[in-house]
């Protein structure tokens, strides 16, 4: 039975551009936040483009476990024993259990490798590692592990105004296109931050035996499924302070760029919503 009025906060957030910055990769700032989550067993689900490995190695950095969704919603990993999953739902994968919604990266580079004939498409798997550093400013240790893809691709345009025929194409292939923070991202169709997020929230729900209350932050368009999934939607600007165009019920914009914004913004709710 549901007790009313009990329900318990849960965070989901992107990272780069939200909990850790865009520019130097900090997320010290968000520092007290963090710990307040910790002290108060608020669970942190992060939910990024970024590739299985590199999140279990921030997370580490961090100090902080929790569930994870990765490459914008391709999939989502829970530790061992954290909660209880349906049944049938579950490959284990890593030491980690994997609820599986978007296409294997196989399928995807198929796809990427046909778009290469008509568009100017460079992706993750067509670069060497030395080009992904560079690109996106990972040391190549880093790099690596963003290369180790298992869901979604991710590649630059060198021709932007390709990019209507070529969601098109993908959309008759069963992929779709958006757009990161550096690169854009080719997915299979149905899997998004915002389903994950759903996904995540409904297995927390029926754990605890009591309603959750989500509380989402992003800073891109690949996040507004993520900032339309939640209760409480927190957009964070980008470096410039500007805001993405996002119109939202009840949508708190985020006082500074990166973890700074973050924390700020984090405490804040804590404060106002822990029960
Ligand atoms: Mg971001």
């Amino acid at each position: 039975m549901k007790r009313k009025g009990k329900k318990r906060l849960i965070f989901f957030t992107d990272i780069d551009g939200s909990l850790m910055n865009r520019g130097d990769y900090s997320w010290e700032p968000a520092r007290p936040a963090l710990n307040r989550l910790q002290e108060l067993n608020i669970p942190l689900v992060i939910c990024t483009s970024r590739t299985r490995m590199e999140v279990t190695a921030i997370q580490e950095e961090m100090g902080i476990t929790g569930p994870i969704i990765v490459e914008n919603g391709g999939g989502i990993f829970f530790p061992e024993g954290y909660v209880t999953l349906p049944v049938g739902s579950v490959i284990i994968s890593g030491g980690l259990r994997c609820i599986l919604l978007g296409k294997p990266y196989g399928r995807v580079r198929s796809f990427m490798d046909e778009a290469k004939g008509g568009f100017s498409v460079r992706g993750f798997g067509d670069m060497s590692v030395g080009e992904v550093s560079e690109l996106t400013g990972l040391p190549p240790d880093k790099a690596a592990l963003a290369q180790a893809r298992e869901f979604t691709e991710l590649f630059v345009l060198e021709n932007e105004d390709e990019l209507p025929d070529l969601e098109l194409l993908a959309r008759s292939r069963g992929f779709f296109i958006t757009r990161g923070g550096r690169f854009f991202h080719c997915m299979g169709m149905g899997s998004d931050k915002g389903v994950a997020v759903a996904r995540v929230q409904e297995i927390f729900a029926r754990n605890w035996n009591r309603g959750a209350l989500t509380v989402g932050f992003g800073d891109s368009p690949n996040d507004f499924p993520l900032l339309k999934a939640v209760n409480i939607p927190i957009l964070i600007p980008q470096e410039d302070g500007t805001f993405e165009e996002l119109d939202l019920p009840g949508l708190i914009r985020a006082p500074h760029p990166g973890s700074r914004g973050w924390n700020e913004a984090a405490l804040q709710v804590v404060a106002s919503k822990h029960r």
